[in-house]
Parts: structure tokens; C-alpha cells; sequence
């Protein structure tokens, strides 16, 4: 590993002081804890873009964390960088998601106002500090002190989260390591390649929108010319598979090669080289040429795909679900289960709600709204 690659020796511990492990490293460790959440395997039924019951071969959230892994992963590779660190922090990274994406997350936000706001990523590391019970010594996951402050994408966590609070503050003062910056770029690499797979398999946008956009005409006309005999001869679908993996491929290569080079111009040593940069300056990311072609397709998929009537109405079918849901727990709290309501005394009961809540999946929370109002939506 580079020297200023998140190193083992670095972790900083656990909150709850426990023995190393004699075969795992603690990031290797701390990757398996997050695997094991029943947190992670709810994500499986919550919606990316698409909700969980529309069609069995979109994306969820639990299979988008897979991929933004396994790009964090070789990206850390190739930049000699702490591969089972990214690996973790990409795992956890959208652990604190409501159901019904950022509809639900913006709904829930708005319930929350006068009570501290709901923001995905504080969730995450709420989850992984205290909301997660399958150990006797600790609530939570207990993760290394690196792993909470890689996950603190803004630097920010509840008030209701003292434990968290110092490590915050350090986070604040410093530069995110290489790795947390890369599993930012990665998610967004991700997501841009796999909504526009998912756009197309689901017929909202169509090759005629998308021959409008330079980096897509450029794309084709390079896969086709590597591949004169084949690319013609296949269905549709394989070709845009292929034009999209093509697609990522470079944009991979693009930040890899990008950062690297920028870590070189700005001669970086070790860790407190890094720690001690501008924000302006920091080294990971693209090419200006790359980093204006994902600008491109961020605003494609906003205005052709996210405010596509069909998901606008979705999202705002979930939205009115999980209005709904916070109306009902908050006028009777008894129909939270019991160990959500023992929380209520530490947290107050709207943060207790807005925990049970976000916890659920797309159908958990279809299904509460039906046992609860006897109405049945969608
Ligand atoms: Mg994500």
C-alpha cells in the first residue's frame, strides 16, 4: 500500500475496546459487520430509482452497494490504496436510506424540522453506532474510529449522537482519507451508468434522447469500430450494455489515472500531507473533459429520468405513505414495536419514529400503511 493509504496501524480503535481478530484485519472486519446487518439486507427491498416491486432486474439499493464496492474496491487497487477500507465504507454508504429513495429521505427530512432533520448519512452512522442490536457488549456494529469518520460524508451526525460527536469534530478538521473520497466518486460513477441501463431496460428513455448526446454518439462509434463483426449482430440490449460498460470503464480509468497524476503534481508523502490539503486541492477526481460528461448525464438523468411522471408519481406515493406512517406512531406511539418505544425516553419520540421508519423497506412500509389505514396503495 501507498504510505498514504489508509493503514491498519491507523484505524483508531474502537469506541469498545475489543481484541484484534488473529486471521482479519479490523477494516476486514468492520466490512463483515456491515454484511451481517440486518440494516444491509434490508437495503435489498428499498428503491434506487425504481421500486423494489416494479420489475425484478432494476437495480435496489442492496445490489447498487454491491457495485459501488466491487468499483471502490479495484479503484483502490490501482492506486495502491486501503482496498478492504473502501470496500467497508462503500458497503455502509447508504445504509441510512429511507424506502422509497430520495423522495422518502426529503419527506421524512421535512417531518423532522423542528426535530433535528433526517439526513441519510447521519442514519447510516446512527445505524451503525446504536440502532444495530446483535451484540452483547455494545449497541451498534462498534467500527473502527476510521471506518464512523469515512462515513461522515459531511462531516456531520445527530445531536442526539454524543458518542459520535468527537470523531465528528476530528472529521471536521481534516481532510477525508483517499479511500472515502474515492467511495464518493464511485457511487457517483455507479449511479450515473447503471440509472441510465435502468432508464433504457424500463423504457423511459430511449436510444433516439441519448444519440442527442455527444459522449454517447462518440461511444457507440468506438465500440462498433472495435468490435466491426459482433456489435451489429446482436439485440439491442447487448449493445447498450456494452456502450455503457464501455462508457464506465473510461470513467474509471479517468479518476484513477486523474488522481494519480494529481497526487504526484502535489508531491504527497503520507497521510498528514493529505490531511492538511485545501479542500480545492484535494486529489481525487476527474479530467475536466470527464468530470463535464458526468455533469452531462447527472442532467439528463435528473430531467428525463427522475422527473419521468411514473417516478415522480412513485416517489410521491411514497412520500405520502411515510407522512402517513410518522401521523400514526406519533399520535400513538404503541404501535411502534416495544423495542422502539424503551427508546423513547433517550431520543424523544420523533426521533424513535423517524428511526423505525427509515428502517423499513419499500413493501415493509406499504404493508404498515395498509394494516394501519386500512387502505391498500398501489
Ligand atoms: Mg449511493
Amino acid at each position: 500500500m501507498a504510505p498514504w493509504a489508509m493503514l491498519h496501524k491507523d484505524s483508531g480503535g474502537r469506541l469498545y475496546h475489543q481484541q484484534p481478530h488473529e486471521h482479519r484485519t479490523c477494516f476486514q472486519r468492520d466490512r463483515d459487520r456491515i454484511i451481517h446487518s440486518k440494516a444491509f439486507r434490508r437495503l435489498g427491498y428499498k428503491t434506487q430509482v425504481f421500486m423494489n416491486s416494479a420489475g425484478d432486474n432494476y437495480r435496489t439499493r442492496l445490489t447498487h452497494s454491491l457495485e459501488v464496492a466491487q468499483v471502490a474496491r479495484s479503484a483502490a487497487q490501482a492506486l495502491n490504496l486501503n482496498a478492504d477500507y473502501a470496500e467497508a465504507l462503500a458497503l455502509a454508504h447508504d445504509l441510512g436510506h429511507t424506502p422509497f429513495g430520495h423522495a422518502g429521505q426529503e419527506a421524512l427530512n421535512h417531518l423532522m424540522r423542528d426535530h433535528g432533520g433526517f439526513e441519510h448519512n447521519r442514519q447510516s452512522l446512527r445505524i451503525v453506532s446504536s440502532l444495530e442490536t446483535r451484540y452483547l457488549e455494545f449497541h451498534g456494529l462498534n467500527l473502527t474510529r476510521s471506518t464512523l469518520k469515512g462515513m461522515m460524508k459531511h462531516a456531520q451526525v445527530y445531536e442526539c449522537d454524543p458518542d459520535l460527536r468527537p470523531i465528528c469534530q476530528q472529521r471536521s478538521q481534516e481532510q477525508p482519507g483517499l479511500e472515502a473520497a474515492l467511495v464518493d466518486q464511485c457511487d457517483r460513477i455507479a449511479y450515473v451508468h447503471h440509472d441510465l441501463e435502468d432508464g433504457l431496460d424500463a423504457r423511459i428513455l430511449n436510444l433516439d434522447d441519448l444519440r442527442g448526446l455527444d459522449f454517447w454518439r462518440t461511444a457507440w462509434q468506438d465500440v462498433l469500430e472495435q468490435n466491426p463483426h459482433t456489435f451489429q449482430k446482436v439485440r439491442s440490449q447487448v449493445q447498450i450494455r456494452s456502450v455503457i460498460r464501455y462508457l464506465m470503464d473510461h470513467c474509471i480509468r479517468d479518476l484513477q489515472d486523474t488522481s494519480s497524476q494529481n497526487l504526484r503534481n502535489l508531491a504527497i508523502q503520507n497521510q498528514a500531507d493529505l490531511k492538511a490539503l485545501k479542500k480545492s486541492d484535494y486529489p481525487v477526481g476527474y479530467t475536466s473533459l470527464m468530470g463535464e460528461r458526468i455533469r452531462v448525464m447527472q442532467d439528463f438523468l435528473y430531467q428525463r429520468l427522475y422527473r419521468f411522471p411514473a417516478v415522480m408519481q412513485m416517489s410521491r406515493r411514497g412520500a405520502r405513505i411515510i407522512e402517513t406512517l410518522f401521523g400514526e406512531y406519533a399520535s400513538l406511539p404503541a404501535l411502534m414495536p416495544s423495542h422502539f418505544q424503551i427508546r423513547i425516553a433517550a431520543f424523544g419520540l420523533e426521533r424513535v419514529i423517524a428511526d423505525y421508519i427509515s428502517g423499513m423497506t419499500d413493501r415493509f412500509a406499504l404493508h404498515e400503511y395498509s394494516r394501519l389505514t386500512g387502505h391498500r396503495m398501489l
